[in-house]
């Protein structure tokens, strides 16, 4: 019998990661979506309100703007990068207009353009971090709630010693645990900003402008940016697992791990830079992604049925609900591309193909058998 593409450990490890990342994404959009609505209603509130009220509503308006591209950029990124992975993992049928996935390539690659470019939401968001941890560290201002990682290091100057898997004991924690890799994604991602505040200030010292010092940052402010988002996509994930029914907390637990470990494991030097896992616990990160994803498989359809698209919206006869695979992509080619009479097949073709052995051989050849 045939063997399913996705019963290879390979395609396992290209795949399943990814729906780890779509549910990562879904838990924050629903967040984000809450506490822009949250925003709203308090700015609709104020009125002729002034002083702390209004401080406080810009406050929010910054850390909202900030989040929510950090989240644009990075969620159109990996959004884009899932529809490739997931084209190029199906052989020369992604490729293939019936498919639909190189349509949903080219449909969905405006998305990290308009509503404002990746890049530049990306430095935006790096900014507004450069920002808060100067203002915490210099002007005493509170943490916003998705920053509280920083309040340890900013304090020591670095993240390095701020968080190591440790059990309270002192014995080594499970490297993979949901609570360790939050702590490791918050290390890296404080030691991401304290590097763009380095280059901040590194700018600032050499005489530059407040806007040209965040010129000459951009690149650690991206990286900063980039962590950060990573930092509250795992947390908010954490978050949302811990309210979902008691049924299904095992399989969204295991994908928030999935989800942690595999993006540590691809930003391994961060987490070896931060002092917060070293070599052989990355290894255990990378075991744990093996054998999540070989877990993970048992799921994998309930799991991709849960977005709840209609066959309408997959738009692909190999994404069908009722997985009646062949049989419909049979249908579709066959239904675009009715029998018709080909040319040249009844004057050319056929009589090559029906040609039988009983045919005129010619005079025979004399050699000479002097010569
Ligand atoms: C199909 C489509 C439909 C659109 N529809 C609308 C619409 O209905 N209404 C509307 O108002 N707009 C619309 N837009 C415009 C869209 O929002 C912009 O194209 C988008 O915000 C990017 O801006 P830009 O084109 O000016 O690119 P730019 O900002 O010029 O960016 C070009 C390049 O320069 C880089 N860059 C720019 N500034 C900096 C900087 N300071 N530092 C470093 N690098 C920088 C960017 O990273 C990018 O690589 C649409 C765009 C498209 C493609």
């Amino acid at each position: 019998p045939e063997t399913k593409l996705l019963d290879y450990p390979i395609h396992q490890h290209r795949l399943l990661p990814l729906v780890a990342q779509t549910f990562a994404m879904t838990f924050a959009a629903r967040e984000m979506m809450a506490s822009y609505k949250e925003l709203m209603g308090e700015l609709s509130n104020l009125g002729d309100a002034k002083g702390a009220a209004i401080a406080d509503a810009i406050k929010n308006l910054k850390e909202t703007h900030a989040t929510s591209a950090g989240l644009k950029a990075f969620c159109t990124w990996m959004c884009l990068n899932i529809i490739d992975q997931s084209r190029q993992s199906l052989g020369g049928h992604g490729y293939s207009a019936y498919t639909g996935l190189s349509q949903a390539y080219s449909d969905f690659a405006v998305h990290c353009t308009w509503e404002g470019d990746n890049t530049i939401l990306m430095l935006q968001c790096g900014r507004y971090l450069v920002a808060t941890a100067l203002e915490a560290r210099d002007g005493g201002q509170p943490l916003p709630s998705n920053l509280a990682y920083l309040e340890a290091a900013l304090a020591q100057g670095t993240a390095a010693a701020a968080a190591k898997p440790r059990t309270s004991n002192g014995a080594a924690a499970d490297v993979g645990a949901l609570d360790t890799l939050k702590a490791a994604w918050s290390s890296v991602a404080a030691n991401a900003i304290l590097g763009a505040v380095r280059d901040f200030e590194a700018g600032l010292a050499k005489g530059l402008s407040k806007d040209s010092a965040y010129e000459f940052s951009s690149a650690a402010r991206l990286h900063a940016a980039r962590m950060h988002t990573y930092t509250y996509l795992l947390h908010r994930f954490a978050a949302q697992v811990e309210q979902s029914p008691a049924a299904l907390r095992p399989i969204l637990s295991l994908l928030a791990r999935l989800f942690g470990a595999h993006s540590a494991v691809q930003y391994s030097g961060e987490f070896l830079q931060a002092g917060f896992y070293t070599g052989a616990q990355v290894d255990a990160l990378k075991a744990l992604v093996n054998s999540a994803c070989a877990e993970v498989r048992a799921d994998a359809v309930p799991l991709t049925d849960a977005f709840g698209y209609s066959d309408y919206i997959i738009n692909s006869p190999l994404g069908r609900f009722d997985g009646n695979v062949y049989e419909k992509y049979f249908e579709l080619v066959t239904g675009l591309n009715p029998p018709k009479p080909t040319p040249y097949f009844d004057s050319l073709i056929r009589p090559l193909l029906e040609r039988t052995s009983d045919f005129d051989a010619g005079p025979e050849l004399e050699f000479d058998q002097d010569a």
